[in-house]
């Protein structure tokens, strides 16, 4: 057992506190990676504050983690000391199921063990990566290219996967109109990773303060979605909507807004069941679907798509003693645009 510095929640109304973890020892297949930097998704905080349910506290959060392979287990043969690897949402799967077999781990019937809040295969309670360091089974490792910036590249391990696999399934590129519905973690990838596959994208968000970053980001338009006419614009135009909203949302307007055989893909995760009339559907033969992060091979692909894309996300890096605030300024939506920890502070 490696004890290591973390930062917990130790109840859903308590800031985050330093603390220590126990890691496991390195197993024959696993891999140890000294985490240099890990991202502040929304996820952690839905997950730590209870809102999708109750969860064993303490507990450490963060699915986003970069970091170099200091120890590999005997039968390691992906992974190489001295490595720089990324640890995404999750860190197992049963891999005997139908879609582990088919390689989408992340759609693992028994469900993926995730990176934090899951039964590990010692019984244990998973822990995230604001730590220093984790023991992750080599296949969960993806190698993270060099050309990415080093704390820019954490996000990709969330952010970038979770809007990287929708825009890749439902074919985002040339010829195809992409809506991004809000820009914050998830919503400003999005825009950059179907900007990069040739789709024409469209930021909506709540209102224009951003603009100049989405149209840096790679977006052709920028609409507002506190104007009602934005609605009435846009009706039956897009191909393909992103939904990375982490609250609830009319759908129906934005369903409006998609053309024949379009799609809308919900990625935010809001614990409310969200509405929808099945006539909006009808109109014009709409799909309405969700999607969960990526696979593991898929994961790779997004990292090797962005390093050759030239892409990364924009990040503003923060000591461990700042997570707090962090949190504050994600529930503010006044973050540009995802907080990633130096573990070096932790
Ligand atoms: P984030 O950085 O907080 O971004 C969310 C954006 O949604 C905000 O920047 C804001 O955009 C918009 N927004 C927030 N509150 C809103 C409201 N009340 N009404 C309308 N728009 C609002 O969060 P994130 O880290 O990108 O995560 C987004 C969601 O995706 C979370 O629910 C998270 O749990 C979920 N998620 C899902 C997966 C998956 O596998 N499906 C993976 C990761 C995360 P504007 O300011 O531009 O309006
Ligand atoms: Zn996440
Ligand atoms: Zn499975």
């Amino acid at each position: 057992m490696l004890t290591v510095s973390a930062y917990a929640a130790t109840a859903a109304t308590e800031p985050l506190t330093p603390t220590t973890i126990e890691r496991r020892d390195v197993g024959p297949k696993d891999v140890l990676i000294a985490i240099r930097y890990a991202g502040i998704c929304h996820s952690d905080i839905h997950t730590v504050r209870g809102e999708w349910g109750d969860i064993a506290y303490p507990q450490v959060v963060g699915h986003e983690i970069v970091g170099e392979v200091t120890e590999v287990g005997s039968e390691v043969t992906k992974h190489a000391v001295g490595d720089r690897v990324g640890v995404g949402c999750m860190v197992n799967s049963c891999r005997e199921c139908e879609n582990c077999r088919a390689g989408m781990e992340n759609y693992c019937l028994k469900g993926n063990t995730g990176t934090y809040t899951s039964v590990d295969r010692d019984g244990t309670i998973t822990q995230g990566g604001y730590s220093t360091h984790i023991v992750v089974d080599e296949h969960f490792v993806l190698t993270v290219p060099e050309s990415i910036p080093y704390e820019a590249a954490a996000p990709l391990l969330c952010a970038g996967i979770t809007t990287y696999s929708p825009l890749a399934h439902w074919n985002a590129g040339p010829g195809k109109r992409v809506a991004v519905i809000g820009m914050g973690g998830l919503g400003h990838m999005a825009v950059k990773i179907a900007a990069a596959m040739g789709a024409e994208v469209t930021v909506l968000s709540r209102t224009l303060a951003k603009q100049e970053d989405g149209l840096a980001f790679g977006a052709s338009h920028y609409f507002a979605t506190a104007d009602d006419a934005t609605f009435d614009e846009l009706a039956n135009h897009f191909d393909l909507i992103v939904n990375t909203v982490s609250a609830p949302l009319e759908l129906d307007r934005y369903l409006k807004l998609l053309r024949l055989d379009g799609t809308m893909v919900n990625v935010g995760a809001p614990a409310e069941p969200l509405p929808i009339t099945v006539f909006t559907l009808f109109g014009n033969r709409r799909s309405f679907a969700g999607s969960g992060i990526g696979s593991i091979a898929e994961t790779q692909e997004m990292l090797d798509f962005c390093a050759a894309q030239g892409i990364a996300p924009e990040i503003e890096l923060i000591s461990a003693e700042q997570i707090n605030d962090a949190y504050e300024r994600v529930l503010s939506s006044d973050v540009r645009y995802r907080f990633v920890i130096d573990t070096a502070t932790l």
